[in-house]
């Protein structure tokens, strides 16, 4: 700024040396001169005062417009929501901008010179280090970034976001976030994840154990029912033979009932004990052939399939890894629902197989009665849908179903339409058990 405005000076007092020294060859030139001569002289000179006069005027403009700028870019710098630091190659400040400076909480001229690490919480220091290390380092070159929790003055802690670059091997220029809302806001996101994988691991643990528990329970329940129950079938029965016709005709109904009763009670608790035995057993999964556990099904439905004359067929089956026994029991299960829930037509049943990009599908689709797909519950125990005097059964064969598929890590689903028929789904994981089992206690 100063040397410019020597250079103004010397310029003026040329400018005025010339001036002088033409006005004094004017004045021995003018005395030769003709007043036409000397009018046309003093024109000229008019004009070019007039010139000068508006070149002053736009340079006077164009100096404005530079004030303006440059109060304006300094605006620009003091008040941006950044702070904006200089720093020399050993860490001291060498330029502030207001925003950096009140971040701070410190007079923007008493942080020159001053070291940056001060107002870096201890243990963050080695990185401000590090970060200062990667500006300056000639192959490093680009920008560089990097997060510090930072301390003002007042010992109130801040997390700030560091973006730097080098201005020279000697100096580099950082620009400085105040990201504290953001991390907190990401911090309370993590705390609250953590504490939720917690909760949920915790009611896994939970769950399972509680379930075992009730299986245990039903499996204890069931076995040890099965004896009295028994007697009193047995002794019921015996009563039945013998007194029939003997005592009043109610006596009679009264003992149907008891017998029909007991009698449902053992296939009841039958079908449960089959349900709690599922997943007692170890895991063994080994190559299941899929059409010769079709073939050994009807064989065991070849009494309901003949009276029924249901007509069973089938796409070609996969060879899946799977629990053979376990794939008996619910291929049974569909199939004999399907001859079961027939409706006035002829059975026809049809089993497809088909790959998915994971799994496995089967399908048993009939054309029996049909069930509104609104009743979704139909895989829970006890759940049916269909009066028992017309279709026989426990409300235990679905559930049945669903844990084997569960068992395997497969889902089970059905579509139906009332009056039309049903298809049952169910899918099984196409990839090898061990590799399920890996994942499955990756995500726990
Ligand atoms: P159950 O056959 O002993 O009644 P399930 O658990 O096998 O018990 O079936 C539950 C209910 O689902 C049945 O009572 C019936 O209402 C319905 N259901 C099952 N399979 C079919 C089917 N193929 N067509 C129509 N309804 C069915």
């Amino acid at each position: 700024m100063i040397k410019d405005d020597d250079q103004k000076l010397k310029n003026k007092k040329q400018l005025l040396n010339q001036a002088e020294r033409l006005l004094k060859d004017q004045t021995v030139y003018s005395q030769k001169l003709s007043t036409e001569d000397i009018r046309h002289i003093a024109y000229e000179l008019q004009v070019h005062q007039i010139e000068l006069e508006i070149q002053n005027e736009d340079l006077r403009r164009a100096q404005i417009e530079l004030e303006e700028s440059r109060n304006k870019y300094s605006n620009l710098y003091d008040f941006s929501p950044v702070g904006y630091f200089t720093f020399d190659k050993n860490g001291l400040i060498i330029e502030v901008n207001l925003t950096g400076a009140s971040k701070l909480c410190v007079e923007r001229n008493l942080l020159i010179k001053q070291p940056f690490s001060i107002y870096i919480t201890p243990d963050n220091r080695d990185i401000f280090y590090l970060h200062m290390r990667n500006v300056l380092n000639p192959s490093g070159g680009s920008r560089q970034t990097c997060e510090l929790e930072l301390i003002d003055k007042n010992g109130n802690r801040f997390y700030a976001q560091l973006e730097s670059v080098a201005e020279s091997p000697e100096m580099f220029r950082t620009a400085i976030s105040d990201i504290t809302i953001s991390k907190k806001a990401q911090e309370a996101l993590r705390k609250a994840y953590d504490e939720l994988d917690i909760r949920i691991k915790e009611r896994t643990v939970e769950l399972t154990r509680s379930n075992a528990e009730l299986e245990q329970f039903a499996y204890i329940a069931s076995h040890d029912l099965k004896e009295p129950l028994r007697m009193i079938a047995n002794y019921t029965q015996l009563l039945a033979m013998r007194y029939k016709d003997k005592l009043d005709k109610d006596a009679d109904v009264f003992i149907d009932y008891i017998v029909e009763g007991s009698t449902r009670l053992q296939e009841m608790i039958e079908d449960l004990l089959e349900y709690s035995r599922i997943g007692t057993n170890k895991k063994i999964f080994l190559p299941t052939d899929f059409e010769a556990i079709f073939k050994q099904v009807t064989i065991n439905l070849k009494l309901s399939i003949e009276q029924n004359e249901a007509v069973l067929t089938h796409d070609p089956l996969p060879v899946v890894m799977a629990d053979n026994t376990q794939m008996v029991q619910l291929f049974q299960n569909l199939l004999s629902n399907a001859i079961k829930f027939r409706s006035k037509e002829t059975p026809r049943i049809h089993v497809s197989a088909w790959k998915t990009k994971d799994d496995w599908i089967f399908s048993v689709k009939d054309n029996g009665i049909g069930i509104s797909p609104s009743f979704v519950h139909i895989f829970r125990l006890f759940q049916r849908y269909h009066s028992r005097s017309k279709y026989p059964g426990t409300g235990i064969g679905l559930a049945i179903c669903r844990k084997i598929v569960d068992h395997h890590y497969g889902k089970i689903w059905f579509e139906s339409e009332v009056g039309k028929g049903s298809t049952f789904y169910f899918s099984l994981p196409a990839k090898h058990y061990s590799e399920i089992e890996r994942t499955v206690n990756d995500k726990k």
